[in-house]
């Protein structure tokens, strides 16, 4: 990491560790449970072809619940690296909460959606979205802000569908002379899959994060431990050497 004048694009891939020390509890891979539902039951475009309410509800509550929580150092600092760095640098994010954007950052990419976003199934529009997607207790649905059709859904990757704006990704791991991995358990693909090929395309490689992941090996550098001191302190170290 001595050698950033070498650098200058950088791409960051950051996951549920970084939210979860907002509050933000993860559910990929946790096996977790809502109201006895298997949460993979809930996040599947066949749970929501079945029973659209239970899902809506699920993503109603979690939808309120992220509006409450606050970036934390991490997000902060990705931020200041974001409005400092003159180079190169993309934020793409598994997560989809707003805490980057809500901490400053401009340059993110939301790969599996975001939670405060719908999606209009009629005319494919995607809207801003604060409120519930289940108008009243009657089960009722909001009208689509663009086309009025009661066909919103939220605008978030469910399991078995495809990432967002992977070209763009791609092209950003083509160009990039650093890839840094936060808080990601490297187990959920195509995600999981971005340092082999940032590796393969040249770029030097960095984990931080709270324990070893599935694709340490791929690193040439991980450090061990919570995303809010890590992050901060990588941060000003990139600046320095910058400056140096
Ligand atoms: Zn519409």
């Amino acid at each position: 990491m001595a050698r950033m004048p070498d650098i200058r694009n950088i791409v960051i891939l950051t996951g549920a560790g970084i939210s979860a020390e907002s509050g933000i509890d993860t559910f990929r891979g946790a096996g977790g449970l809502w109201e006895n539902h298997r949460v993979e039951d809930v996040a599947t475009p066949e749970a929501f072809a079945r029973d659209p309410e239970l899902v809506l509800r699920f993503y109603d509550m979690r939808r309120e619940a992220i509006q409450a929580k606050h970036p934390n150092p991490a997000h902060v600092a990705l931020a200041r690296l974001d409005a400092e760095w003159r180079g190169g640098l993309l934020i793409v994010t598994q997560n989809v909460d707003d805490l980057h954007e809500r901490a400053g950052a401009k340059r993110v990419l939301h790969m599996h959606g975001e939670h405060l976003n719908a999606w209009c199934t009629a005319c494919d529009v995607r809207s801003q979205w604060r409120g519930p997607l289940i108008a009243d207790s009657s089960g009722g649905r909001p009208p689509c802000p663009a086309c009025g059709a009661c066909a919103l859904r939220p605008d978030v990757v469910w399991f078995g569908e495809m990432p967002y704006r992977l070209d763009e990704i791609y092209a950003a791991l083509r160009r990039a002379d650093l890839f840094v991995s936060i808080g990601t358990s490297g187990a959920v693909y195509p995600a999981a899959g971005f340092v082999r090929d940032a590796r393969e395309l040249g770029a030097r490689t960095l984990e931080l994060n709270l324990e070893r992941s599935q694709g340490s090996a791929w690193f040439d550098e991980s450090r061990l431990g919570p995303a809010g001191e890590l992050v901060p302190a990588w941060v000003e170290e990139v600046l320095d050497a910058r400056a140096a």
